[in-house]
């Protein structure tokens, strides 16, 4: 099967640029196997050209007002609104996920650029007197040249978490794309040149593990925001601030959704089933444990049913790689050799016509033991592993045992019960009778423990602190002022 696009290249100062070396590896669509392109994996000097480059394009992008640099925004999200469809398409085509799922990442990226907008009203100063003649005032500045570096599952959305932020603030950025999922960045790329961001200012370095590597090391780099597995993360966020930079390491996850009795049967099946299946399972807001208090057989008979209406191909897209099917397919069978019962079996899904696609089908795995890998570990695929315990406390001490900490949820119709889980849970975002809490915008994305490793958030309000300096200024201009211990 020919190759579907052109070999990529790097993107640095507004140009596609050869990798210095040779290496690269081949990106396969997960739908069907085919031959998407080839993606370079840079070096450390492939990196050190892009970081001059953004270095001088930095220094009068800063100079730019905001009020200016953020009509770069306002045309790139009509640009990004514009080409919905083909932006769609490419995530679905590299990723697998499905064509609706696709497009609800793109339309999570306009909203993620509408927050931007906003930015030049969020980050004004403040100012007072402070004493008889003296004002003390804030101003936000941008940190420099800054890297982000995103995983696989969300080719668009996650770049978008940190793009439209860090550069309406003044940064320059320079992106590390999954090597998955190269070819999204690479069209968004484009599309910020045609909004007029002016060239330098944002930059693409492909590659693997060796320029994550070069990023935490390069002393032009001045903050580090990654997004992956708790793994990479951790060290990520070690090698970044043992070279003294900012880095906020977003990790992995264990979701667990807390089902009592009395929930709505209806809802809560379809919230859960949704949950676990979307995306294939492959989000880190993703449902993977479920812990069903008392007699909450009802609820399960109803979760199987819809999970058996999820056809892989139809309403459920491919896994990432055939690796990845594997390890998913390997956690199901390691589940029922231990003695938990496979109630929907995924496994060994084909979808016709499309033989060469990494297809796994829902599978839901009922008494599972809090001790069993399928309850412990991320398997990013979309199956859910339920436990049972008899009280609340029993379930959100299970809960809190788990080392992750993005997401939890809760459903039931009691308030109180609610309450508890909002206030116990060990997690950064909460949900009550939601099976994906997601914090829309102005609201910030980010969990807690093993799921992220640094001070704040990487989106919303939160992200301000990340993406700036804060510069306090202290000014006296009457030499009549009074003098007193501060003045
Ligand atoms: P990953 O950790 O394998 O890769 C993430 C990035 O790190 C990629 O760009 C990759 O090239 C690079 N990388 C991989 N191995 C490396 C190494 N040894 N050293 C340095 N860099 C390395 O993650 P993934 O498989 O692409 O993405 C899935 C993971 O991301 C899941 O664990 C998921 O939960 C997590 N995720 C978390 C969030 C969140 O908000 N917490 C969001 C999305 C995805």
């Amino acid at each position: 099967m020919a190759q579907v696009f052109p070999d990529l290249l790097n993107y640095i100062g507004g140009k596609d640029t050869p990798a210095s070396g040779s290496r690269r590896l081949p990106v396969v669509s997960p739908l069907d196997g085919s031959l998407l392109t080839h993606v370079p994996l840079s070096d450390a000097a492939d990196l050190d050209k892009a970081v001059q480059v953004a270095t001088t394009a930095q220094r009068s992008w800063a100079k730019t007002p905001i009020k200016a640099r953020v009509q770069v925004f306002f045309k790139y999200k009509t640009l990004l609104e514009k080409h919905i469809d083909e932006l769609s398409a490419l995530v679905h085509q590299e990723n697998g996920k499905t064509l609706p799922e696709a497009r609800a990442e793109i339309e999570k990226a306009i909203e993620l650029t509408e927050f931007a907008c906003s930015l030049p009203q969020l980050v004004q100063g403040e100012i007072l007197e402070v004493s008889a003649g003296v004002e003390c005032r804030t101003e936000r500045f941008p940190i420099g040249v800054v890297a982000s570096i995103v995983p696989f599952n969300f080719p668009s959305m996650v770049p978008n978490w940190t793009i439209p932020n860090a550069l309406t603030l003044g940064n320059a950025m320079i992106i590390k794309p999954s090597e998955m999922v190269p070819l999204s960045t690479r069209r968004l790329a484009e599309l910020l040149q045609e909004a007029g961001l002016p060239d330098g200012v944002f930059n693409i370095v492909n590659g693997d593990r060796e320029i994550v590597e070069a990023i935490c090391d390069h002393p032009g780099i001045k903050a580090v925001s990654f997004v992956g597995s708790t793994r990479v993360a951790r060290i990520v966020y070690q090698r970044a601030t043992a070279h003294l930079k900012r880095c906020l390491a977003l990790g992995g996850a264990k979701n667990h959704l807390i089902v009592l009795p009395d929930a709505n049967v209806a809802m809560t099946a379809s919230n859960v089933a949704a949950s676990m299946s979307g995306c294939a399972g492959q989000r880190c807001m993703a449902a993977s444990a479920m812990v069903g208090v008392g007699p909450v057989d009802h609820i399960i008979d109803q979760l199987c049913t819809e999970a058996r209406k999820i056809v892989p191909g139809e309403n459920l897209g491919a896994v990432i790689s055939a690796k990845a099917k594997e390890r998913i397919e390997h956690y199901i069978g390691e589940a029922e050799a231990q003695g938990a019962k496979i109630l929907v079996d995924g496994r060994h899904a084909v979808v016709k016509g499309k033989e060469g696609g990494f297809y796994v089908g829902p599978t839901v795995i009922d008494y599972v033991r809090p001790d069993m890998s399928v309850a412990t570990e991320e398997i990013f695929g979309p199956v859910i592993s339920i436990m049972r315990t008899d009280t609340l406390e029993e379930a959100l001490a299970i809960e809190n045992d788990n080392p992750y900490g993005n997401a939890a949820s809760v459903f039931t119709e009691s308030g109180g019960a609610a309450r508890k889980v909002m206030e116990k849970a060990a997690a950064g975002m909460i949900g009550v009778n939601i099976g994906v809490p997601v914090p829309r915008e102005p609201f910030s994305f980010g969990g807690w423990n093993e799921s992220k490793f640094g001070v704040g958030d990487i989106t919303g309000k939160s992200s301000i602190e990340f993406w700036t300096e804060l510069k306090k200024i202290t000014t006296k201009w009457e030499s009549a002022a009074r003098t007193n211990w501060m003045s």
